[in-house]
């Protein structure tokens, strides 16, 4: 069968190659692969700067975004040939730390958890996988290719579960919410922040394209300005840009008791002015909170479903601006303005 495999490390590795069978340790559920999504962290691995292959291996089968449909599963595993299925990314690190041992792998605390198609494991990014029944999320088979936004989707599952956990602690309900980028990640939790009701705003760069109207047609405003131009300041920042001076900004300027999540994976290695202390003295007198968040485990995979049952269909639609066949995978990577969710068609349907 074909995969998209790399050797970790090493820029420009990247190849569409003929590989074995997916190994039968690799789960007890043959799924044959309808898509793979593409994300800022395949761009990473692919670049060299992230990633691991399998102990043993040399390269590493990519894809962490999945979509597939049963082929074979066992009797009794909950799966039938032709379901339409997802796979979860992270596995329970060895040991395990005490969150692993709870099902809550999205809060490894010593590191050493595995990840589909980014450390330690094979991902989804081929003709055919296998899974453990146990990792293995069906959806409404009515989604089709739509399906293929669930992994985005659990982790702004997570972020908003995490964000309602901690705004639980002040009496007054909040009312808005900033989103600062207009990605996947950043739609999709805005599409999310709708769903709970808030007034929200969707900050991006672009003046043109599809985002503008996507922001506008979940009935929430956008806003190609500053962070510091939202007034009244919002309650809730969820800053999925990753973009330093974005961050900062937004750790600035939330109304008091705020909450800023931060979800973008910045790359590190330049330094911005910053002037502590002010930022200090406004976090402490506002009562605010910054956190980050990262993955997902089964409960936010359950949560996802439901929004994305829930979601417009035209709508989620539109947020996969590009198709690419598998035999074209490098054109999905070079990303244009107008791109939102690229993905590459791994054959089945
Ligand atoms: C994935 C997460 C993963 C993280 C770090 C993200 O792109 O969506 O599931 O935990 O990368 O590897």
């Amino acid at each position: 069968m074909r995969a998209i495999t790399l050797e970790p490390g090493t820029p420009g590795s990247a190849a569409l190659e003929e590989v074995a069978e997916p190994a039968a340790e690799e789960g007890a559920v043959l799924v044959d692969g309808v898509a793979w999504g593409i994300c800022g962290t395949d761009a990473e691995i692919i670049a060299g700067e992230y990633g691991e292959a399998p102990p043993g291996a040399d390269r590493l089968v990519l894809g962490h975004e999945s979509l597939g449909r049963v082929a074979e599963a066992p009797a009794g595993s909950g799966f039938d040939p032709g379901d339409l299925v997802v796979g979860i990314v992270r596995r329970p690190d060895p040991v395990p730390c005490g969150s692993c041992a709870a099902g809550e792998w999205d809060f490894c605390r010593n590191g050493l958890y595995t990840e589909r198609g980014i450390k330690g494991l094979h991902g989804f990014a081929s003709e055919r996988w296998r899974i453990e029944p146990e990792f293995l999320v069906k959806l409404d088979g009515g989604l089709g290719l739509l399906g293929v936004l669930m992994e985005p989707t659990t982790i702004v599952a997570k972020a908003w579960e995490q964000i309602d956990r901690i705004m639980a602690r002040a009496t007054i309900a909040p009312e808005r919410v900033l989103v600062c980028g207009a990605g996947p990640i950043g739609l999709l939790a805005a599409l999310l922040a709708r769903a709970r009701g808030y007034e929200v705003i969707v900050l991006d760069r672009a003046t043109d394209g599809p985002k503008p109207a996507l922001v506008r047609d979940l009935g929430a405003a956008y806003h190609a300005g500053a962070v510091h131009d939202v007034e009244p300041a919002p309650d809730i920042i969820v800053e999925a840009t990753g973009a330093d001076a974005v961050v900062l900004d937004a750790m600035g300027h939330t109304g008091a008791n705020g909450v800023v999540c931060l979800t973008g994976v910045s790359s590190g290695g330049h330094s911005v002015a910053l002037d502590a202390g002010a930022l200090n003295r406004s976090l402490v007198l506002e009562n605010d909170v910054v956190f980050g968040t990262v993955n997902a485990n089964r409960r936010h995979y359950a949560a996802a479903a439901e929004a994305l049952a829930a979601a417009d269909r035209d709508w989620l639609g539109r947020l996969i601006t590009r198709r690419v066949p598998l035999d074209r995978w490098q054109e999905a990577l070079q990303r244009t303005p107008q791109d939102i969710k690229v993905v590459v068609e791994l054959g089945a349907t």
